[in-house]
Order: structure tokens, then sequence, then C-alpha cells
């Protein structure tokens, strides 16, 4: 299993680290993806990488809701951090956020489309955030040529509609699915029945959106079988084939 979206180079899991990603190896996973998210957190993500060098990978980008007024420096100086250490393998976290502030819907749509053009000059594949923003998510990639367009959406939360225009209209894009698929009153079991499991990778979003049965908890790379175990259920699979899919789909979208 690959972790394809995780913040665990972040203050909350500074006690103990180690133990984390130890935690992880015991339960299976073979990678650790680790994307950005402003200009501040830059050091701590790549010091993890270094130190957990073939395990842990980063993604470096303009998470949406860390836009400062000065967010072309922001950017300036993540793409200057990203070429120096030459590492990335990918763009991320990049996207749009609507869920609390629609008033910033302009920059975040320039610069997700810097972001995504950034990402397409380097042939690199894209982790994007997307909150309670499809149809602007759908008028900026129309900016592109959809072949080009390469990642994941990240905690897929849009409609079955929504899912099935990125399965149909975006072959290089895959969603990514976190604990909460397990939730009670979740509509993505649902949405999941029409996309092929192809489509899929693994993540948790930690330190965020724990799993059921720890819904609440701080949430790490070594709950991510419990998501597995729920696309089994939803697919009607052995857990060991959700597994082998959504790791080669993680290899093949961020070449690991
Ligand atoms: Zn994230």
């Amino acid at each position: 299993m690959i972790d394809t979206h995780t913040h665990i180079y972040s203050k909350e899991f500074a006690a103990d680290r180690d133990a984390v990603v130890a935690r992880a190896r015991r339960a299976g996973l073979s990678a650790i993806v680790l994307p950005n998210e402003d200009d501040t957190s830059l050091e701590a993500l790549a010091s993890m990488c270094d130190e957990y060098a073939g395990y842990c990978f980063p993604l470096y980008g303009l998470h949406p809701t860390e836009l400062t007024a000065d967010y072309r420096g922001q950017l300036e100086r993540i793409f200057a951090f990203a070429e120096q250490r030459a590492d990335a393998k990918g763009v991320g976290e990049i996207g749009l956020d609507l869920y609390w502030d629609k008033t910033k819907a302009a920059e975040q749509a320039e610069v997700f489309a810097w972001q995504i053009d950034y990402a397409i000059a380097h042939n690199l594949p894209m982790s994007i955030h997307c909150r309670n923003a499809y149809e602007l998510l759908f008028q900026v990639f129309e900016q592109f040529s959809a072949a080009a367009l390469r990642g994941s959406l990240h905690c897929f939360s849009g409609s079955a509609a929504d899912a099935q225009r990125i399965v149909t209209d975006y072959p290089n894009m895959v969603l990514g699915v976190n604990g909460t698929v397990t939730y009670k009153n979740s509509e993505l079991p649902a949405t999941y029945q029409d996309v092929p499991l192809q489509r899929i990778v693994l993540e948790t979003d930690a330190p965020y959106l724990s799993p059921v049965p720890l819904r609440g908890k701080r949430n790490e790379p070594s709950f991510v079988p419990f998501v597995a175990q729920r696309l089994a259920e939803i697919y009607g699979l052995p857990v060991s084939e959700v597994e082998k899919i959504t790791d080669q789909n993680a290899r093949r979208v961020f070449g690991i």
C-alpha cells in the first residue's frame, strides 16, 4: 500500500515521527507521498524526505488556503526550493477551497493554473485539493490539454457526476480515497461503484480524517488498511487485490 497524501512532517508528529514511520512499515506501506503546504513548511518536508530517502517522497506546491497577499513571492520561493532540491515527485498540494472563504476564488484559480502550468512544463504529476469548488476546477482544467493533466484529486469529495467527468475526460487523473469513505453517511461508496478501481489511489491526509474505527483520533499512514478494507467491500474484491491495483495506480501516477 502507498499513502499518496499525508502531512506527517507537520508539528502534530514532532514527538513520535520515527514511531509513526515504523508503524507504517509494519502495516505494509511501501511508500509515503508528502505534499507541501506553503513556503514555511518546505524545510520540514524536505528533511523528512532526506531522513527516509526511498520511502518518503516530496511534492512541492502552495495549498489554496495558505495564500498570503504575497502569493507570487510564496510561489517563487517554493519553485526555487524545488529546483534546488531537484527531488520533486510532483506538484502539491495545489487546488481550490471555497468551503470557508469564497472571496479568494479568483486568486486561488490563478495560482492553481500557474502551478498546473509548472507541473506540465516539468512533466510532474499533481496532488489536487478541491473543496466545494468542482465547477471552478473544471473551468481551470479546460484551459489545459486534458491528457496533460496527471495526478490525484486528493480526498475526492465531489458528486458522482464529477467523478464520472474525471474518469471520462481526464484519463491520467485518479481519485484519492481516505478515511472519509468509511464514514457512516458518506455518499462516496455509491459514487465509487461506477469508478474503475484502476482510477483510485489510497491516502490518509494525516493528521486529519482518520478512518472508522479510529475517527476523531490523529490520523497516520498505518491506518490506510482500514481504507483498503472498505474499498474491498465496495468493489467486492479481496483486500489483497485492492492493495495490488491501487499500488500500481499510485506508482504509475507518481512515478515511484
Ligand atoms: Zn493535504
